[in-house]
């Protein structure tokens, strides 16, 4: 019976409009920390599609007050059980440190310790000196990956039961990774490639080299 579809459409496009109202969380129940930069996109990189998540973006894809509340809300209110963040390689917060960009800043007339800055709440006060760290820049992603982790695993406004990991997206090759998992750096050199495996459960080297290669590896892996 065709009504039968039209009335499933109806009920479907009412939950998508009200699902607020109707207490409906997202399709995946996830909360998504990501930088804001033109190459990541998120749901590529996670495969996942329009409805599957709350996704906040900023510069760095770092934990900020507005993170923050943002993760509040969408655990302790829209019914949210997990949170990933990603950063990327080449991100632009490691090509200036804090300082260089209140300097910049200040360069240009603006008194960066004077500021409002939540034009909406003036309490929100930084104290003398913090405006370089409010900007939180990062030097190494992966480090900086498991330290947005932390902090969100230890905030007392999201729910201990959440789930929380990082990724890192590497730009160059379109790819997620766990922090510190660097397969591209692990494939180039012989001496890379035998840095840490298990040598009984290698294939068969197939050339004098690489069968001398073996021998060490099995030398280097006796106690
Ligand atoms: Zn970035």
């Amino acid at each position: 019976m065709l009504y039968k579809e039209i009335e499933l459409e109806i009920a479907e496009r009412k939950a998508w409009a009200l699902r607020r109202q109707l207490g409906i969380p997202n399709n995946r129940q996830l909360w998504v920390l990501a930088c804001m930069d033109e190459r990541l996109p998120v749901e590529e990189a996670l495969g996942i599609k329009e409805g599957d998540a709350h996704i906040f973006r900023n510069a760095g894809g770092v934990v900020t007050d507005d993170a923050i509340r943002s993760a509040m809300l969408s655990t302790n209110f829209f019914r949210t059980k997990e949170i990933i963040v990603i950063n990327h390689t080449e991100c632009g917060m490691m090509t200036a440190c804090g300082d260089f960009i209140r300097k910049a800043l200040e360069d240009k007339g603006i008194d960066v310790y004077n500021l409002q800055i939540d034009p909406a709440l003036p309490e929100l006060q930084l104290e003398q000196g913090a405006f370089p760290k409010w900007i939180k820049t990062f030097s190494d992603v992966d480090e900086a990956c498991i330290e947005q982790v932390e902090l969100l695993r230890n905030c007392p406004l999201i729910p201990k039961d959440v789930i929380i990991h990082g990724y890192i997206w590497e730009v160059e090759s379109r790819t997620l990774r766990r922090p510190y998992e660097r397969l591209s750096e692990r494939v180039n050199t012989a001496e890379a490639m035998s840095s840490d495996r298990d040598p009984y459960h290698l294939l068969q080297p197939c050339s004098t080299e690489e069968a001398k290669m073996g021998e060490k590896k099995a030398v280097k892996a006796t106690p």
